[in-house]
């Protein structure tokens, strides 16, 4: 923060940007994060969120925040699964940022709007950008694995890989190696063909763009990242690892108890658990996972997110005998700081829901995985960390607790693990290099900021 108000302070701002995440918390950290690193390269930023999950402005001194209502209450808006909620958000909202950004195009200012960077899934924003000759960036927040996965749909579809039917779960899909029928990112929603149609927007509306933004590395997905170039018409620019331009910033004060216990326990002995801010588990599932983390022996952190569990608030589901087996072993959060529990030395391990950001801050961080993904995109990073990346363990889909106290114990003690944390290692200087003067994510941001100028 002390030097992005140094920056501030210095810079006579040039150019405005105006940032639209999706309201979902795994696409507005990224966005957050890429407004701060757009910020300190000279622009002025608006951040532009809906009423449901709007970000904290006293949090972002810097930037200007602009309300786009969506016009649900937060009722509704919970109680839709994400992607029903991104499906009806484009229906609706055109016509409401329409209005709103003629009005933020004709304010008179002296740092006049240069474009909009938009998620990926915002399809409608690409019409009403052009609409008022506004160049348009997008930011998708996973990778570009998964992007090129999302472009075969159609023929994924015609050869019947999808709707993915049990019957062929574990068959190959030879067109997208190394993914299986089971690895594909379906999504299970009340009408199926709302998300096939969101997917098809998403690509068309791409393909309409100013520019392709990713949150990943250039090293890590070479191989695709050829393909892409070759599908896709627009400029990409892969600038990420988003969270390694600056310092962490200081966390909660509840969420540093994790790093006073951590600080407690042996280098690389303790096994980090978190499913992300979405992920849903059935009560057999906590259950399974509670006893696999006691049996397996090993110190483990453990984020339950109240709530996460179905039916049950927190964590009275756990019964005595499981508290008192792992008594002094673990620490039950209900939020850490991830980043810096990551980073720390006494981390050996993360058992991840394989979501991008926390694939990504694991891999940057050198540590290596257990992968549990549940849908969507997860699905498809947790084959590329196990199988191409060769940086984790998949679970398949054994997830009892003796196929988990095995994956724990392979992970944190067996000759298995200590090559995975070597090629995480690896992994992390390399991705490290990426950001320092001519690395290829520092070049990236410079044809970025090229590009945004140039339009
Ligand atoms: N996160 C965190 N602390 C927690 C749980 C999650 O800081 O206790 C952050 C994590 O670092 C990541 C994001 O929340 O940046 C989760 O995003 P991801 O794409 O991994 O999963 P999603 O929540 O979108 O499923």
């Amino acid at each position: 923060m002390d030097a992005l108000r140094e920056s501030h302070i210095q810079q006579k701002k040039m150019r405005r940007l105006l940032l639209f995440p999706t309201p979902l918390q795994g696409h507005i950290n990224p966005m957050i994060q890429l407004a701060h690193i757009l910020y300190s390269k000279g622009f002025s930023i608006t951040i532009l969120h809906n009423n449901f999950n709007s970000p904290d402005p006293s949090k972002y001194p810097f930037f200007t925040f602009h309300l786009i209502p969506e016009g649900l209450s937060e009722k509704e808006s919970s109680s839709m699964d994400a992607t029903s909620l991104i499906a009806l958000l484009n229906e609706k909202l055109a016509e409401t940022l329409q209005d709103h950004l003629s009005m933020l195009l004709s304010e008179n200012t002296d740092d006049p709007v240069a474009a909009l960077i938009a998620d990926a899934s915002w399809n409608f924003t690409q019409g009403v950008a052009d609409a008022a000759k506004l160049p348009r960036f997008v930011l998708r927040t996973s990778n570009a694995c998964s992007f090129l996965v999302y472009n075969s749909f159609p023929l994924l579809l015609e050869k019947g890989y999808m709707p993915v039917k049990e019957s062929r779960l574990e068959e190959l899909v030879p067109e997208l190696p190394p993914l299986k029928v089971k690895d594909l990112p379906e999504i299970k929603m009340k009408k199926p063909e709302d998300f096939f149609y969101l997917v098809a927007g998403m690509i068309r509306t791409v393909n309409a763009s100013s520019g392709l933004i990713w949150n990943s590395s250039e090293d890590l997905e070479q191989d695709a990242l050829i393909k892409c170039r070759q599908v896709f018409n627009v400029p990409i620019f892969n600038i990420g690892p988003f969270h390694n331009y600056f310092p962490p910033s200081s966390s909660p004060a509840e969420s540093q108890d994790s790093i006073s216990w951590l600080d407690t326990q042996a280098p690389n002995s303790v096994i980090y658990v978190s499913f992300g801010t979405m992920a849903v588990l059935t009560q057999t599932e906590f259950l399974e996972i509670a006893y696999g983390l006691a049996n397996s022996q090993q110190p483990f952190l453990w984020v339950v997110r109240p709530g996460s569990v179905q039916g049950s608030e927190w964590l009275e589901l756990l019964p005595d005998e499981f508290l008192e087996k792992v008594r002094g072993r673990g620490e039950i959060v209900k939020w850490a700081p991830q980043q810096a529990v990551l980073a720390h030395p006494a981390v050996g391990g993360f058992w991840t829901h394989c979501g991008w950001n926390s694939t990504f801050e694991s891999i940057c961080e050198g540590v290596p995985m257990i992968c549990h993904p549940s849908f969507g995109d997860q699905k498809v990073n947790a084959r590329y960390v196990s199988d191409v990346w060769r940086v984790g363990i998949h679970l398949e889909d054994k997830r009892d607790r003796a196929a988990i106290e095995k994956a724990i114990r392979t992970l944190m003690v067996e000759d298995e693990g200590v090559e995975i944390r070597r090629k995480s290692l690896a992994w992390k200087e390399k991705i490290d290099g990426s950001l320092k003067q001519g690395g290829s994510s520092y070049q990236c941001l410079d044809s970025l900021i090229s590009s945004i100028l140039s339009c």
